[in-house]
């Protein structure tokens, strides 16, 4: 890292950051500049440090150079992370849809979303059985009732299936019913239960935090990867930002700058940023136009009766539209190797 040190900086301060540094563990090169010193600070930097050196007089400000995350980092590993679901690759060559009501209402309301979207053509089932919400008194989710009609849809279609894990009360349950767990936008920095499922043998589909950097993504997914399992997705699920026009930003531009620092499959959820469902197809055709591994996406066959999220769900009739439409494009036939920006 790097210490800049004011312009009028004494001596004894900065001899005082030298000694520091040292105790430390580091090596510190003082480098004089034409108006200011700059401290050249080496070794296995931990950035926890990086508020300690910041507060010492005359310090004007600490820049680490390294990386919070480690593991996720594309300088460690450059080719892409493909996880295999079953015989699906994500991150492969191919875009993964998984679609599914937001959460698991009833065995026929389920069973009959499972149908159509295996009927449409999509790779993968999402079902909500614990439900974060944002009031105490909203419909909490089925709970371990939803996971078991969960897992009768996978066996009925043959479809795998994916649901949040809310907690780490209800993580070995979710953890033994689905082939991929769900960790939400809003436990996207609960650490706890990030080393939790770090622990597990599933992959991961973790969500981008309302207000999180893409940086403190990876530091997320870090935690995850550093208790073993690096067969994490990441996810683009909107923003919060001043806009009120719809329920948060998809922060597209996040895909293409996350393809540059990290070897991780990233996803798009046009649903939940859009909160609407006119607006979800142009968001997910631009969420693949920006080179998503896949997205995952809402759809109920009764969307003016689900319980959550009805508004931002597709009927199927969309679904199928959005599907067939894919499969015509070229990009479809063709794969990820196509450049984005051809979907018609
Ligand atoms: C969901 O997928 O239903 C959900 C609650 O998503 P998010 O965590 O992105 O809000
Ligand atoms: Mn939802």
């Amino acid at each position: 890292m790097l210490v800049v040190m004011y312009n009028d900086a004494s001596e004894k301060q900065i001899e005082r950051v030298l000694e520091i540094s040292e105790d430390l563990g580091y090596t510190a090169i003082p480098n004089p500049g034409a108006r200011r010193m700059v401290i050249n600070i080496t070794g296995d930097v931990d950035l926890s440090n990086v508020s300690r050196l910041e507060g010492l007089a005359g310090v004007m400000k600490v820049i680490p150079v390294s990386k919070a995350y480690r593991l996720a980092d594309i300088e460690v590993k450059s080719e892409p992370t493909v996880i295999e679901v079953g015989d699906i690759e994500i991150g492969g060559k191919k875009p993964v849809i998984i679609a599914g009501p937001c959460s698991v209402e009833s065995y026929d309301q389920l069973l009959e979303t499972a149908v159509a979207v295996k009927d449409c053509g999509c790779d993968i089932l999402r079902g909500g059985a614990f439900k974060p919400r944002t009031s105490p008194y909203s419909f909490q989710g089925l709970g371990v009732e939803g996971l078991r009609i969960l897992k009768d849809a996978r066996q009925k279609t043959g479809l795998p299936i994916i649901s949040e894990a809310v907690d780490i009360e209800s993580f070995p349950a979710v953890e033994d019913a689905v082939d991929i767990i769900q960790i939400g936008a809003r436990n996207m920095q609960n650490y706890s239960l990030l080393k939790r499922a770090g622990r597990s043998l599933k992959p991961v589909l973790l969500k981008r935090g309302i207000s999180a950097t893409l940086s403190e993504l990876l530091s997320a997914a870090e935690y995850i990867m550093a208790e073993g399992n690096s067969n994490i997705i990441l996810c683009e699920r909107g923003i919060r930002t001043q806009n009120n026009h719809t329920r948060f930003t998809l922060d597209l531009s996040s895909i293409p700058v996350l393809r540059s620092m990290t070897h991780l499959p990233l996803f798009v959820d046009p649903s939940h940023a859009a909160g609407k469902r006119d607006i979800v197809i142009p968001l997910a055709r631009a969420g693949l136009a920006v080179g998503s591994d896949g997205l995952i996406i809402e759809a109920h066959p009764r969307p003016d009766e689900a319980l959550v999220d009805g508004s931002q769900s597709l009927t199927v009739e969309m679904l199928h539209d959005f599907m067939e439409s894919c499969r015509n494009s070229g990009y479809w036939q063709n794969g990820l190797e196509v450049k984005p920006g051809v979907i018609s």
